[in-house]
């Protein structure tokens, strides 16, 4: 296949571009607490899935220290902790917290799926792969949001959930199920089955949609293919967190103990 030609290539993008706009706008599109638009760049889930021993659903976040505020290099020490009944609320990484909601005292450095054993308030302590033979859910509790110039970590808004979580987001393709093998094992125990549970269901109807209109996009056939290239080659798992927040993308997250996706 021969390489596009440099200035067919940039049409093909600039038209992409204005073609998925308003459709990424309305998936990702957010305000930031200064007012000014921006978009969410990142979701942070956490695994939920209900107690084995007394059905109660439990978020199963890994970590008392779910992420810091400000990215790692700059070494501050405001974060987001979560409480061992899986509130989450802003304190510091280097001082325990009493939570706001239940009081529980949280100490940042605490770690609530040693040896994959999730243990709820009743007492039951269980397997994490246990817990997710039941099924998991994935739970939004962080996102990221950015403007011009500007970027910021914090709990989701009500229109950012809904968002989230809209039915409009109908993803149609199978990308296969994962086969059993070294690296997959943790993923099939955690109980996904296809390639596809890994992404959140918006994200896979966005990437679908900039796969439909790429066709659209160009009479050049390696551009469009140039295009499409990216984003419809088989996802790459990057390290998935089973012990509890979010799915694929870890080797992306800038803060410590979290993963997300978008
Ligand atoms: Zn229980
Ligand atoms: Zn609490």
């Amino acid at each position: 296949m021969l390489a596009p030609d440099a200035d067919a290539l940039r049409a093909g993008i600039a038209a992409l571009t204005q073609r998925v706009l308003p459709e990424a706008a309305a998936a990702y599109g957010t305000v930031l607490s200064n007012g000014s638009p921006g978009q969410v760049s990142h979701t942070v889930r956490v695994a939920v899935a209900a107690c084995t021993g007394c059905g109660t659903r439990q978020r199963l976040f890994p970590h008392a220290l779910v992420s810091l505020l400000a990215r790692v290099e700059r070494n501050q020490p405001e974060a987001f902790l979560a409480c061992p009944n899986g509130h989450l609320f802003e304190g510091r990484r280097d001082r325990p917290k009493a939570c706001p909601t239940c009081g529980t005292r949280t100490e940042p450095d605490t770690a609530y799926t040693p040896r994959r054993q999730a243990t709820c308030s009743c007492g039951h302590s269980k397997r994490l792969e246990a817990r997710a033979g039941d099924g998991l859910d994935w739970e939004v509790v962080l996102v990221e949001r950015a403007g011009v110039n500007r970027r910021e970590l914090a709990l989701p808004t009500r229109s950012e959930l809904a968002a989230a979580q809209g039915e409009r987001w109908q993803p149609t393709r199978v990308l296969g199920p994962i086969r059993e093998g070294q690296e997959t094992a943790v993923l099939l125990r955690h109980g996904f089955r296809n390639w596809e549970d890994l992404y959140p269901r918006r994200q896979r109807y966005v990437v679908e949609r900039l796969l439909e209109l790429t066709d659209d996009c160009s009479s050049d056939q390696s551009v469009t293919t140039a295009l499409s290239r990216p984003s419809s080659a088989p996802p790459r798992w990057r390290g998935c967190s089973p012990a509890g927040t979010a799915t694929t993308s870890r080797a992306t997250s800038r803060w410590p103990g979290t993963a997300s996706t978008s």
